[in-house]
């Protein structure tokens, strides 16, 4: 039994504890504005020297031979890719971070410039510059911007690994970070933490906790990864892919091996049903492995590279077994990193050249169908439906085109561009999970915008875009994925039409989860 005096004495104890968490808090945040106005001061005095000098305005990394600052000598970011740089701010209004909160520090341009100072040894490899790091999404906006050609992509994969290694993050962040690399690069884990959602949600979780005011008082991550999940049904969960789709019709065009994805085959079963519908209908076998696990891109975005180069090498593994023309993938993040699969591994004897044929061999499921002559006749599908491209499709795979080929073979659709498309929606992997507020921000952003279009429908060819855009969307516009569309044209229905039907019916103002109809 509790006592008064041992209720007072946890009181006290408790406020105590508010107050030191309190002073702790104001501290490190003094420390973290000296740091960043000390470090934007070395950086605007080291790009006056240069500017004023009349030379060459590349960045140029001044270092002793034989130092690499704060790096290892495992693949620090290139000097010559850095110096590629020359300052010109072509970059900055494509950048998301730039956008949001105008601080060179977190441009494209200042994170280069941050690569040349801590090459050089100038700035300690502390939690502001990581800081800096972490708030890029990843997006490669800057790289499609870019007139001068410099390669962010590698600069910042070479990066992220160096920080993982050599920087220690607080306790809260790895245990965070833990919770999730242990979580979802496994499909049964991740079907079973969907099974206690869905008891959470049938219980009137969401609510509860909304009502009791429980969620404001959470930590901003768990809040963030609280609103993302979808509705979700059991008999969802359930569902799998047979190993093998033959191809219908006489001819087969093709043999393909389809990767499921981790979070996809659980969330989006209905999208991976819907790809192997379409490709069986256009006349191709489809085999879906049954030993294949996590791609490794998770892992790769977040800079875990021994985690991601042994994902890499089982995928190789068991692709390898399938003798196909292509494999496909309906996963943005996963297929720009299966086609990275060549430069991850190309320290590695064993599996240097099998990784660059196997990433020859990924395709988009987008780019599988733009190379095919449709055969299976569309049905119309009378809807404006708004593309947004997935930054790991547009920026980091080049893929832009053929998703809206694809689509405009549907008749009666209207494909609308969506304003600022070239800005990331806030999801960028696990982004919108560790950076909430910049996520948030950014997913309002991206929603307004779609909005300002006033679509029928939206579709988004990643499954993290999906959910980042359904979490901030007020009223109930369908989603889906493009190859649900063409999958219900080739069948003859029409999704949203029907879903606009159904949600009037029920009178649900929420948009209703993605990739079902
Ligand atoms: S556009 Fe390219 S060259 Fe210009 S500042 Fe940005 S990264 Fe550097
Ligand atoms: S990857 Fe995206 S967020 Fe990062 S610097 Fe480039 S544009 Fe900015």
């Amino acid at each position: 039994m509790t006592t008064g005096s041992t209720k007072r004495g946890s009181g006290d104890e408790r406020s105590r504890e508010e107050r030191l968490v309190a002073d702790e808090r104001s501290r490190e945040e003094r420390l973290v504005a000296d740091e960043r106005s000390r470090e934007e001061r070395l950086v605007a005095d080291e790009r006056s020297r240069e500017e004023h000098s009349g030379e060459d305005v590349r960045v140029r990394v001044q270092q002793s031979a034989g130092t690499l600052g704060i790096f290892d000598a495992h693949h620090p970011p290139a000097d010559e890719r850095i110096s590629d740089c020359v300052h010109c701010g072509f970059c900055l209004p494509t950048c998301p971070t730039y956008a949001l909160w105008g601080e060179e520090m977190d441009s494209p341009r200042g994170r280069i410039y941050l690569m040349k100072l801590g090459k050089e040894g100038k700035v300690p490899l502390d939690d502001t510059y990581v800081r800096h790091f972490d708030a890029c999404l990843g997006c490669m906006a800057c790289v499609t911007a870019c007139p001068s050609g410099v390669r962010y992509d590698e600069l910042i994969e070479a990066v992220r690994p160096q920080l993982e290694r050599n920087h220690r993050r607080s306790i809260t962040d790895r245990l965070f970070r833990e919770m999730i690399f242990r979580l979802f690069p496994y499909p049964t884990r991740v079907r079973a933490a969907a099974a206690l959602g869905v008891l959470y949600q049938r219980a009137g979780g969401p609510d509860l906790l909304e009502r009791s005011g429980l969620r404001k008082r959470l930590p901003a991550r768990l809040q963030a990864v609280e609103g993302l999940m979808p509705p979700v049904k059991l008999r969802g969960l359930a569902r799998r892919l047979p190993g093998f789709i033959p191809a219908e019709g006489t001819a087969r065009r093709r043999r393909v091996a389809l990767l499921e994805g981790c979070v996809q085959r659980v969330f989006f079963s209905d999208v991976n049903e819907a790809t192997a519908r379409v490709l069986a209908r256009e006349g191709c076998d489809v085999i879906v492995p049954r030993a294949q696990r996590c791609c490794g891109a998770l892992s790769e975005h977040a800079g875990r590279e021994p985690e991601a180069l042994e994902r890499a090498r089982r995928t190789i593994d068991v692709f390898e077994q399938t003798d196909v023309d292509a494999i496909v993938v309906n996963v943005a993040g996963c297929g720009s990193t299966m086609k990275e699969y060549g430069r991850l591994l190309r320290d590695d004897p064993k599996y240097a050249e099998r990784a660059e044929a196997f990433s020859a061999r990924v395709r988009d499921i987008s780019e599988v169908l733009a190379e095919l002559q449709p055969a299976a006749p569309r049905r119309p599908i009378e809807a404006r439906v708004a593309y947004h491209d997935a930054c790991h499709l547009g920026h980091s795979q080049g893929v832009r085109l053929q998703p809206r080929a694809v689509l405009r073979t549907i008749p009666g659709l209207e494909l609308i561009d969506i304003p600022e498309a070239e800005i990331c929606c806030g999801s960028a992997g696990i982004y919108n999970m560790v950076m909430p507020e910049a996520g948030a921000e950014l997913g309002r952003r991206k929603v307004a915008n779609v909005m300002s279009v006033a679509p029928d429908a939206v579709c988004t060819g990643n499954p993290g875009c999906l959910l980042q855009i359904r979490r901030y969307l007020s009223g109930p516009v369908p989603m889906f994925h493009p190859i649900q569309l063409v999958d219900a044209s080739i069948r003859g229905v029409d999704p949203i039409e029907a879903r606009q039907r159904r949600a009037a019916a029920s009178n649900d103002a929420r948009t209703p989860e993605p990739g079902r109809f």
